[in-house]
C-alpha cells in the first residue's frame, strides 16, 4: 500500500536540500489517499459506536457544467468514505429566498453537518446574504465572515477553515516542513486562498508576508521566505531566482496554457515555473496532483469534524 514516506511525513530535513539538487515532490495524490482512508476509518468508528453518520449537504443553483462537476466529485468523495449526502439542485433563475429557504432547512436537519453552496451563484444573487444563511457550525467550506474573523483572532478558532488552505497546511505538516518561526509569503491575497492561508500561517507561528498584484518588488519579498504558497492565477508566474534555496514550495494556482502536444490542445500549470523552482527548492508541489486533490479531502474533514464536534464524539 502507497503511503507517505517516513523520512517526508516526519522530518523537517528531508525538505531541506542543497541548491544544486531537485526538489523533494510533495505529492498531494498520495496524502490524499492517505487522509480518505483515515476518515473512512473514523466515519465506521463513528457510526458503529453512537450510529451517527457524518452528513453534507450541497447546493446548487443553475446547471453551469464545471459546477456540477464539482458537485459530482463532491458526493463521489463522500461516497467513497462513507459520509452521506444530501443535494439540492435549483433553476439558475431561482430568488436567493428560495435558496436560504433550503440553507435552512439544512440547518436544522440534525442528519446534515455540513452545508456547502457551490460557487459562483448566478449573477443576480448575492453572495454574501447567502452564505451568512449558513450556520457557522454548518459552513463546511470555512467563508462564513464569522469563521474567518475567528480565524483571524488571537485566542479565537473558526469552526471550520476553508478547504483549500486547510490543504496547504495539510501538505506541509504531513511533509514534515517546519513553521514555527519561518519566513512565509502567501502571493495572492483572494477570501477563499490566500488570505486564509496567510492567516493560517501565522497561527502556526510563521512570520507572514503577502504579496500580491500592487506589491513592487515581489521577487525580493519572495526570496526570503522559507515557505512560499502562491495562489494567483497567473501562469508560471514565479521562476526559480524568485525562491530561497531550499524553500518549500505550496503550489495553488491552476492555469491552463497552450499546448498543441496534448489531445486537450492544452495542459494545467501552476503559478510556479515548475522546471526552475524545482532546481531551488527544497520542496514543492506539482501540477496536476499537488494542492488540488487536496480541497475536496479537507471538505471531508471537515464534514467529519463537524459531526464529532455536534454530537461530542471523541
Ligand atoms: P483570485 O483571482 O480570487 O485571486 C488572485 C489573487 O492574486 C488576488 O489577490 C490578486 O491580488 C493576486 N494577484 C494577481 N496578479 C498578481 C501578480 N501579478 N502578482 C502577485 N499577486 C497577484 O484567485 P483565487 O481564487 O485565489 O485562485 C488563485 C489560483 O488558485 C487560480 O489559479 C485558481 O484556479 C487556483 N485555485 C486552486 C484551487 C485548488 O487547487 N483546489 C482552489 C482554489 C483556487
Amino acid at each position: 500500500m502507497d503511503s507517505v514516506p517516513a523520512t517526508a511525513a516526519s522530518s523537517a530535513e528531508s525538505v531541506t536540500v542543497s541548491a544544486d539538487a531537485s526538489a523533494k515532490v510533495i505529492d498531494g495524490k498520495l496524502v490524499v489517499k492517505q487522509v480518505r482512508e483515515e476518515i473512512a476509518v473514523e466515519v465506521s468508528r463513528m457510526k458503529d459506536a453512537v450510529g451517527i453518520v457524518p452528513g453534507l449537504a450541497v447546493i446548487l443553483v443553475g446547471s453551469r457544467k464545471d459546477s456540477q462537476t464539482y458537485v459530482r466529485n463532491k458526493k463521489k468523495a463522500c461516497e467513497a468514505v462513507g459520509i452521506k449526502s444530501y443535494e439540492v439542485n435549483l433553476p439558475e433563475d431561482s430568488s436567493e429566498e428560495e435558496v436560504i429557504k433550503h440553507i435552512a432547512s439544512f440547518n436544522s436537519d440534525p442528519s446534515v453537518h455540513g452545508i456547502l453552496v457551490q460557487l459562483p451563484l448566478p449573477r443576480h444573487m448575492n453572495d454574501e446574504n447567502i452564505l451568512n444563511a449558513v450556520s457557522i457550525e454548518k459552513d463546511v467550506d470555512g467563508f462564513h465572515p464569522l469563521n474567518i474573523g475567528r480565524l483571524a483572532m488571537q485566542g479565537r478558532d473558526p469552526f471550520f477553515v476553508p478547504c483549500t488552505p486547510k490543504g496547504c497546511m495539510e501538505l506541509l505538516h504531513r511533509y514534515g516542513v517546519e513553521i514555527k518561526g519561518k519566513r512565509a509569503v502567501v502571493i495572492g491575497r483572494s477570501n477563499i486562498v490566500g488570505m486564509p492561508a496567510a492567516l493560517l500561517l501565522q497561527k502556526a507561528n510563521a512570520t507572514v508576508s503577502i504579496v500580491h498584484s500592487q506589491t513592487k518588488n515581489p521577487e525580493e519579498i519572495t526570496r526570503q521566505a522559507d515557505i512560499v504558497i502562491a495562489a494567483v492565477g497567473v501562469a508560471n508566474l514565479v521562476r526559480g531566482n524568485w525562491i530561497k534555496p531550499g524553500a518549500a514550495i505550496i503550489d495553488v494556482g491552476i492555469n491552463p496554457v497552450d499546448d498543441p502536444e496534448s489531445p486537450r490542445g492544452y495542459r494545467l500549470v501552476g503559478d510556479v515555473c515548475y522546471e526552475e523552482a524545482s532546481k531551488v527548492a527544497g520542496a514543492i508541489t506539482p501540477v496536476p496532483g499537488g494542492v488540488g486533490p487536496m480541497t475536496i479531502a479537507m471538505l471531508l474533514s471537515n464534514t467529519l469534524e463537524s459531526a464529532k464536534r455536534i454530537h461530542k464524539f471523541k
